[in-house]
C-alpha cells in the first residue's frame, strides 16, 4: 500500500457529514468511497479493499456493533466510529466489538484528519517489519528481552505493568477500553475490574512519564479508557 493511493469507505446516512467527510479525505490526497447504509458499506468493504473505514454509529439498517462484529470475522482494517455526544455506551461497544478509534459530532477536518492519518500510519507500519524493538520519546521497550528503558536507564516493571506497557505500545495512537485492556492483560474473567487498570496505570505513569500528573503517553480516555501516545 505504499505507492498505491490510501482508500477509505465513508459509512453515514447523513448526506451532509457523508459529504464533509469525503471531501477532507480527499484533499489530503486520499480515495474516499462513500456509503449510505450499512449494508452497502458491508459490501464496499468486501470489494474495494479499503485501508481503513468510518463508520457512523447512527445508521438506519443496522446497529453500528453488528457492522462491526460482521466485519471483524474477515477483515482487519482499521475503523473509526462516529458518534453523537450523547451515545457514550453505544461507543463503549462498538471500540468493544472492534472498532480502534471514535470522533464525537461534531469534529473538525483536522481531527478527522490527524485520526486517520494516525491509523494509516500504524496499519504501514503493522505491515512493515517486524521491529524487535520500540521507541516512544524517552521509552525505549526491547521486546525480545523485554526491557524497558527510560532516558536510557533501565526501568523495572513487575510482570503485569509489562504486559500492560507491551499491550499498549502494540496498538499505539488507539483507543482502547478497560474491557479490552482487562482482557488481554489479565483474561476474559477480569473484564469487570477497571480499578485494575486505573491503578497499574498509574504505576506506569510514574515509572515512565516525564511528569506523571500530566501524562503524555498513557492518555486517559474519560469514560471509555485509555490512548497511549506514541
Ligand atoms: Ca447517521
Amino acid at each position: 500500500m505504499s505507492e498505491a493511493v490510501p482508500v477509505v469507505i465513508v459509512v453515514e446516512d447523513e448526506e451532509r457529514i457523508r459529504r464533509f467527510v469525503s471531501m477532507a479525505l480527499q484533499t489530503e490526497g486520499l480515495s474516499a468511497v462513500e456509503a449510505e447504509n450499512a449494508r452497502r458499506g458491508l459490501i464496499d468493504a468486501g470489494t474495494r479493499r479499503p485501508d481503513l473505514v468510518i463508520l457512523d454509529l447512527g445508521l438506519p439498517d443496522m446497529d453500528g456493533t453488528e457492522f462491526i462484529r460482521d466485519l471483524r470475522t474477515w477483515s482487519d482494517v482499521p475503523v473509526i466510529v462516529l458518534s453523537a455526544r450523547t451515545a457514550e455506551a453505544e461507543k463503549v461497544a462498538a471500540l468493544d466489538a472492534g472498532a480502534d478509534d471514535y470522533l464525537t459530532k461534531p469534529f473538525s477536518a483536522a481531527e478527522l484528519l490527524a485520526r486517520v492519518r494516525a491509523h494509516l500510519r500504524r496499519r504501514a507500519a503493522i505491515a512493515g517489519s517486524g521491529a524487535s524493538s520500540l521507541a516512544f520519546g524517552q521509552i525505549e521497550i526491547d521486546l525480545g528481552k523485554r526491557v524497558v528503558r527510560k532516558g536510557g536507564a533501565v526501568v523495572h516493571l513487575t510482570p503485569i505493568e509489562y504486559r500492560l506497557l507491551a499491550y499498549l505500545a502494540a496498538n499505539p495512537d488507539c483507543v482502547l477500553t478497560h474491557r479490552q485492556i482487562l482482557n488481554a492483560v489479565w483474561g476474559p474473567h477480569h473484564v469487570e475490574d477497571s480499578h485494575y487498570v486505573r491503578v497499574f496505570m498509574a504505576q506506569l505513569r510514574k515509572k515512565l512519564e516525564a511528569d506523571p500528573s500530566r501524562p503524555r503517553h498513557f492518555v486517559t480516555e474519560s469514560g471509555v479508557g485509555y490512548r497511549f501516545v506514541g
